[in-house]
């Protein structure tokens, strides 16, 4: 009898819990924030309100210090992420407003399209934001399941209160498009509609896990907060003691820990290879509804470390050591080559800029796979280099935040966009906030990094010294 019952308990159990994949290969869950800055969660220094989901994170994994956006703009710095490249080398800058005619050329391949060929579910719950035309969305570049935004959420026919836009912002844009797969499910319109999105997006990638939980999958939820207009759900607004801000990561901070639970539920939080991070820096003179760099200098837009210092935690227990902090370099580029690397899966013939990182993440702190970083903005211009702790900034006119009071409540403070940038080098290691310049010091580093420049001007071009570069490809355009 009690062997029967032993058999049937077995029999049960087997039922009941399924052998753990064998597939030695994780599932990727990307989580990409816009807008949110280096300073904007617990675990990176952000005072007020706390973030526990995120804070577990980065005690689970691993917590990069040095991770740079590929480029301080939405568009461009979404490309990089899923191509693995400086966006200007697949002919992309800035960010594209509604019926733009370009977006992401079909001879790229993209991250989805990397591991859909490898056997993977792929699914995006968020901004997509590379291109809106049909042939540009997520569908037609590698993901089988799309709910989203195509676009930002700012690019809507009212302004950031809510209110008659102001005559600099676009006024003529149609009620966003909230898309399911090609088709337009339904128009958000109000501040109310975008509260909606950041619980409307979780609840998708939570059930994507869910549903496919026995097979591997990549899961992308770049998510269209915190970029103004910030809005938050109904559960979480005053629940922080912090303003609309602090409610707003609290719904973020949510977010995550949904996605960890499900993850958890469907027993795949071990073979899950989880990465955090954020598009670019935050826009400062949104004030109040804007995020901060900790003290990094400027902000999105510019190509200080305000601007392209991010975030960035990647958690994947038993390969990625738990509770490790790195101070290496490294860009939203290199996330393509690491995971195709983790995965198995093959590099496409393209030529890509990002680095392997994952003997790095997989435990040897002393590696140092990425020394090197070009950092683009405008059409083309490479406004500066960096070799380790070492930057330099090349004259140009940018946007400026300093010396300028913000706006407040969803209104905009001035940030002028050609503000003179004097040629200047840093040593980020001792200076952090690129407060003062040292070329006169260390004229043989300002030599050295000039030396790199050429190397990259090229290759990829620069509008600042007229140079057109020769591998540079074309960004993908409407026929005509
Ligand atoms: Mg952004």
């Amino acid at each position: 009898m009690i062997r029967t019952l032993l058999l049937f308990a077995l029999a049960m159990g087997l039922a009941g819990f399924p052998a753990e994949k064998k597939d030695p290969r994780p599932n990727i869950v990307l989580i990409f924030m816009d807008d949110l800055g280096y300073g904007d969660l617990s675990c990176y220094g952000a005072l007020n309100y706390r973030t526990p989901h995120l804070d577990q994170l980065a005690m689970e994994g691993m917590r990069f210090t040095n991770f740079l956006a590929a480029q301080a703009v939405c568009s461009a710095s979404r490309v990089a992420l899923l191509t693995g490249c400086y966006p200007n080398r697949v002919g992309f800058w800035g960010a594209y407003g509604p019926n733009a005619q370009v977006g992401i050329a079909d001879s790229e391949v993209t991250l989805a399209e990397l591991l859909q060929q490898e056997g993977y579910a792929t699914g995006i719950f968020g901004k997509w934001h590379l291109g809106d035309q049909r042939q540009f969305l997520p569908l037609q570049h590698g993901f089988q399941e799309y709910l989203g935004l195509p676009y930002s959420n700012d690019m809507w026919p009212v302004d950031y209160g809510g209110l008659p836009a102001t005559d600099w912002r676009k006024s003529n844009y149609p009620a966003l498009p909230l898309l399911e797969g090609n088709e337009v499910r339904e128009r958000i319109e109000t501040l109310a509609d975008q509260a909606k999105l950041t619980t409307l997006y979780t609840e998708r990638a939570v059930d994507f896990i869910d549903r496919h939980a026995k097979e591997p999958f990549l899961l992308y939820v770049p998510h269209s907060m915190p970029h103004v207009p910030i809005a938050v759900s109904e559960r979480f607004r005053g629940k922080s003691g912090y303003g609309l801000w602090g409610d707003l990561m609290m719904e973020i901070d949510w977010s995550v820990g949904e996605i960890m639970q499900a993850l958890q539920r469907n027993k795949l939080a071990e073979n899950t290879l989880v990465i955090f991070t954020s598009d670019n820096g935050p826009w400062l003179n949104f004030g109040n509804h804007a995020g901060t760099t900790g003290g990094l200098r400027e902000g999105k837009g510019t190509s200080y470390e305000g601007g392209h210092r991010v975030p960035c935690i990647m958690r994947w227990p038993g390969h990625i050591p738990a509770g490790v902090v790195t101070n290496a370099l490294a860009s939203t580029i290199d996330v393509f080559p690491t995971v195709a690397s983790l995965c198995a899966a093959e590099l496409p013939t393209n030529r890509i800029d990002g680095i392997d990182l994952s003997r790095l993440i997989q435990g040897d702190l002393e590696a140092q796979p990425r020394r090197y970083f070009a950092y683009y903005y405008r059409r083309n211009s490479l406004e500066a280099v960096r070799r380790d702790h070492w930057k330099l900034v090349f004259p140009h006119r940018g946007r400026t935040y300093q010396g300028f009071l913000p706006g407040n409540d969803g209104y905009p403070g001035p940030a002028p966009e050609d503000h003179t940038e004097p040629l200047a080098l840093f040593d980020l290691r001792r200076d952090p906030g690129e407060t003062y310049d040292v070329q006169l010091l260390y004229s043989e580093i300002v030599r050295e990094l000039q030396e790199y420049a050429e190397q990259v001007r090229a290759d990829l071009g620069d509008d600042l010294t007229g140079q057109s570069g020769t591998g540079r490809r074309e960004i993908g355009r409407v026929d005509r």
